[in-house]
């Protein structure tokens, strides 16, 4: 796939060949505001790239300029129908626009455009299965992947008539396939760069599942610049099942990775609680480290060899190596603290 063009949101570098950016948005009204401002924090700390947040009344302002001034990452308004909102969301700081062009009138995305190109500020054409123009409805039937890509287009020609080409692109569907395909086509012939996501994708469970389907699919093909997992949960599910699904594909090199086998009847520790409390409470670790926690010497001592700390169940006791070297036996009641050990001490090396 050929790179695509590079936008630039308050310094984070999104298309181009710059790395793939995770993105949420916040799930509390302006109206409570401190509320709102602990969830966005807390998601800048967790590790999301570029923030979003709704931007339904004129009154989102003085707060959307409140919260943006608080973050240091980039904070996008998200606008649906009115150019006006989109005007004071630009006042206010947003530093990237999500809008559907084809929902004003020229003369009014003439004035959006002016100001966003004043400003330098990236426009999102967001379209979205459940709310595809009326025409288009009618002339493929119901919600395609082909109805999605023209609409796309539809909408980024808009811009590109009023001469604005800062302009990333997400075609969201809750039907993976749909969205899958609608992407490929449109990447074929376009140089924008593209936001992926599966909308409604459900809970934690069924979500993370569809949204590393549809997401994963693309990211294979090459397909996609920054992405956001939907949730029907707090959003810090979605940046850390973000950035397990990069990690996953090699796209992203923070945080520890934990490589677990399923257990047997041969285990003889219970490397399941170790493997999930070594995933949660080892968050922390801001360098890319890979655990392996393995039941058995069975495939345990090879896995060690591909991460870099291992522990192994063996006889009712754990052996923790290091590549292919054992460097000691541990009762499963000490594994915990001294497998923390041995992983800070790899990050600290791998930080310097
Ligand atoms: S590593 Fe050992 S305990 Fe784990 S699944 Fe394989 S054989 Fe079973």
């Amino acid at each position: 796939m050929a790179s695509t063009k590079q936008i630039v949101t308050r310094g984070i570098a999104v298309g181009g060949g710059a790395p793939i950016s995770i993105q949420s948005m916040c799930s509390i009204p302006f109206s409570r505001f401190e509320e709102l401002q602990s969830q966005a924090l807390a998601l800048q700390e967790a590790g999301c790239d570029i923030l979003r947040v709704s931007f339904p009344d004129m009154e989102s302002a003085e707060p959307f300029r409140r919260l943006r001034d608080s973050l240091s990452i980039p904070l996008v308004a998200d606008i649906h129908y009115d150019w006006r909102l989109a005007m004071e969301a630009m006042k206010s700081g947003a530093d990237k626009i999500r809008i559907n062009p084809g929902n004003t009138d020229k003369t009014h995305l003439k004035i959006v455009t002016d100001e966003a190109k004043a400003r330098k500020i990236p426009i999102r054409v967001g379209v979205n299965a459940g709310s595809l123009e009326k025409d288009l409805l009618a002339e493929y039937g119901k919600p395609t992947a082909e109805a999605l890509a023209k609409s796309a287009q539809r909408n980024v020609e808009l811009l590109e008539q009023l001469d604005f080409d800062d302009i990333a692109v997400s075609m969201k569907a809750s039907d993976v396939r749909m969205m899958v395909e609608a992407y490929r086509i449109f990447a074929k012939d376009s140089p924008y760069p593209l936001h992926l996501g599966v909308t409604e994708a459900g809970t934690v469970r069924s979500g993370t599942v569809k949204s590393s389907v549809g997401i994963g699919a693309l990211l294979l093909d090459g397909i996609g610049d920054t992405i956001r997992v939907s949730l029907t949960a707090d959003p810090l599910e979605e940046i850390e099942t973000a950035k397990i699904l990069l990690r996953s594909l090699g796209l992203y090199d923070r945080g520890i990775e934990v490589i677990s086998c399923p257990t047997c009847g041969r285990t003889t520790v219970n490397s399941i609680e170790l493997a999930n409390t070594v995933e949660r409470e080892f968050e922390d670790i801001r360098a890319h480290v890979k655990i392996a926690v393995m039941g058995c010497v069975v495939n345990g001592p090879g896995e060690a060899k591909q991460a870099d700390v291992g522990v192994t169940g063996a006889n009712g006791e754990y052996v923790l190596f290091r590549g292919e070297k054992i460097i000691r036996h541990i009762s499963p009641d000490n594994i915990l603290p001294l497998l923390r050990a041995e992983v800070e001490d790899i990050a600290k090396g791998k930080m310097n």
